[in-house]
């Protein structure tokens, strides 16, 4: 097995550099939409609570859906408390555009009675916590823990971990082994941001099914893993 990092030399390419990479993303993805969560961040939801909600709503839904799901639910209640005021009915009804909502509703109407009943109302920052409820993977509660609470960490999605495979930088079956692998060798200060880059960098540049490398930013130093035919 390859060790983490360790890189091929590959004629014409230099060798992967992962400080210019986030420099040059950075500037790429600028033009593109936020994805949900930043987003939802920056409009001011960045609650524990908040940040968890939404990342439920936004699990196998477009952002273009989650964000004004989540908007609708925020104004109808945003805190714990609130939220377990709510029926499960009322909750659905109002979350109704997103994927999965029936299920999702009980979900988050479930997690609200929990953290006023356990916690006092204020949903802590502890990924034990985060994880143990029904629902929440690992990918939501780093999302949450970096986002909402400040502490590094890496929340690996489907775009995280495809671009990263393809770069060369790990070489890994499953999202929940490239998180294991970043977080070995990522610098730290990146373990946050590469979420907030990689995602609208997936979506718009290296995506799924025909990659734009032509016009990519890291073309230079990318190995392009397993692309055989781009744009
Ligand atoms: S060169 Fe192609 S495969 Fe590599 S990051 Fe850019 S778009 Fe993705």
């Amino acid at each position: 097995m390859r060790k983490p990092g360790k890189e091929t030399i590959v004629p014409d390419k230099r060798p992967f550099d992962i400080d210019q990479a986030i420099f040059r993303i950075r500037e790429a993805v600028r033009p593109f939409p936020k994805a949900a969560l930043f987003e939802l961040a920056e409009e001011g939801f960045r609650s524990p609570f908040e940040q968890l909600i939404a990342c439920i709503i936004s699990v196998r839904t477009l952002d273009e859906v989650t964000l004004p799901t989540a908007r609708r639910l925020f104004a109808l209640a945003c805190t714990p408390f609130e939220v377990s005021r709510l029926t499960v009915a009322e909750i659905d009804e109002c979350i109704r555009a997103c994927t999965f909502h029936e299920a999702k509703a009980r979900q988050i109407h479930e997690i609200a009675r929990r953290i006023v009943k356990e916690h006092g109302g204020v949903l802590p920052c502890e990924p034990a916590i985060l994880l143990s409820f029904h629902g929440v993977g690992p990918k939501c509660a780093n999302l949450v823990l970096g986002i909402a609470c400040d502490q590094p960490s890496i929340a690996v999605d489907i775009h995280v971990h495809r671009v990263t495979n393809r770069w060369g930088y790990v070489h890994t079956p499953t999202p929940e082994k490239t998180a294991a692998v970043l977080a070995e060798i990522l610098p730290r200060p990146y373990w946050i941001e590469i979420n907030r880059l990689l995602v609208p960098f997936g979506k718009h540049i290296c995506t799924g099914r025909l990659p734009r490398c032509s016009t990519c930013p890291v073309l230079d130093m990318c190995r392009q893993v397993g692309v055989s035919t781009h744009r």
